[in-house]
């Protein structure tokens, strides 16, 4: 517990700042990615998930850069996923190699997948990814619903004249599905000379006015225990719609989670660069989970008590997403 009384329950880990795509909002074309020997092992990302279970997180979030290019990582799945005490274990991905996890991803105890698309126009896709073919992400999509999994949910980040004209064929595309979908407002994370986000911005509730023009919309209880506020659709209950709104709705209230980027650095708030280095606790207390265990303990004093986004600022973080593990 954190300060402010806030439970830490949550963990996104981010086991590489590499990705196969090159998200225009997300990192430059020409990203300068973390000399592999500073990233944490395999080994050593599993005994940071081991001791955050033992004290009481029940959810980690495997996510990047793009988790699945980061080699074997399936064995970190695996040893995750028999954590006792551990209820939820998800993965954020592009989905480009989808086709060949999802089942194995499935044996290994992985609950919900969360999957970035933006938009469903192939030239569009290329554009915004940089390098990206639709159709491989789509396939991806198709063989995980073809594997049961407890959620998958359809992740877009919403830019003003670049996607905001797909929102109701995205939601669609989710309804014929059976799958979720959440919108996400562009946070200020690292530089982006691509775009300028105040002028790319396109809020939560532009959204939800968009939509309500085709749908009944109410909002819904239902929480997995992220930033997620979702709304059910009345005319069909097998899609729920969510936002993700770190500008018009602040979230911080009820932060519950923490990340680690692939580097070990605990990072204690989205927004703020309080963080802690586990790699030299693990490092230099090798054998020793208990140190670990007590620094995790400590950097719950360091959480801060929000982010403040200002999309006018000249103040931007210089993390990118991919770093940060989105
Ligand atoms: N490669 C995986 C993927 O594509 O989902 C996982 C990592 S990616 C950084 C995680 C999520 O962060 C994606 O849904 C992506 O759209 C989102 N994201 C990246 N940069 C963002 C930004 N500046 N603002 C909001 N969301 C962002």
């Amino acid at each position: 517990m954190d300060r402010f009384g806030r439970t830490v329950s949550y963990v996104r880990l981010s086991v590489t700042d590499r990705c196969d795509l090159r998200c225009v909002y997300c990192m430059p074309e020409k990203m300068k990615f973390v000399p592999r020997t500073q990233l944490l092992t395999l080994e050593e990302m599993e005994g940071v998930g081991r001791a955050f279970v033992k004290l009481g997180v029940d959810k980690i979030r495997i996510t990047g850069g793009e988790p699945l290019v980061r080699q074997n990582v399936l064995q970190l799945f695996r040893n995750l996923g028999e954590l006792v005490g551990l209820r939820d274990l998800t993965l954020t991905t592009n989905a480009t190699q989808l086709n060949k996890y999802a089942r194995d991803l499935k044996a290994a105890g992985v609950t919900r997948i969360n999957v970035s698309l933006d938009t469903l126009k192939p030239q569009r896709f290329k554009d915004i990814t940089r390098i990206g073919d639709l159709d491989k992400t789509l396939a991806g999509i198709d063989a995980a619903i073809a594997c049961d999994f407890k959620q998958i949910k359809i992740n877009t980040v919403v830019m003003k004249n670049y996607n905001h004209d797909e929102i109701l064929d995205l939601v669609n595309f989710c309804i014929d599905r059976g799958i979720d979908i959440s919108f996400i407002e562009e946070m200020p994370l690292g530089q982006n000379d691509h775009h300028d986000r105040a002028v790319a911005y396109y809020s939560s509730d532009e959204i939800l006015e968009d939509l309500e023009q085709h749908f009944e919309m109410v909002p819904s209880t239902m929480t997995t225990a992220g930033p997620t506020r979702y709304y059910q659709l009345t005319e069909h209950n097998t899609t729920r719609v969510g936002f993700i709104s770190p500008h018009s709705h602040n979230f911080c209230d009820s932060c519950n989670r923490v990340r680690v980027t692939a580097e070990g650095r605990l990072l204690l708030c989205l927004g703020q660069e309080h963080s802690m280095d586990l790699r030299h606790v693990v490092r230099s207390h090798p054998g020793e989970p208990e140190a670990l265990e007590q620094a995790l303990i400590d950097s719950m004093q360091i959480k801060p008590k929000g982010h403040d986004f200002n999309l006018n600022s000249q103040e931007i973080l210089l993390r990118h997403m991919n770093l940060t593990g989105g």
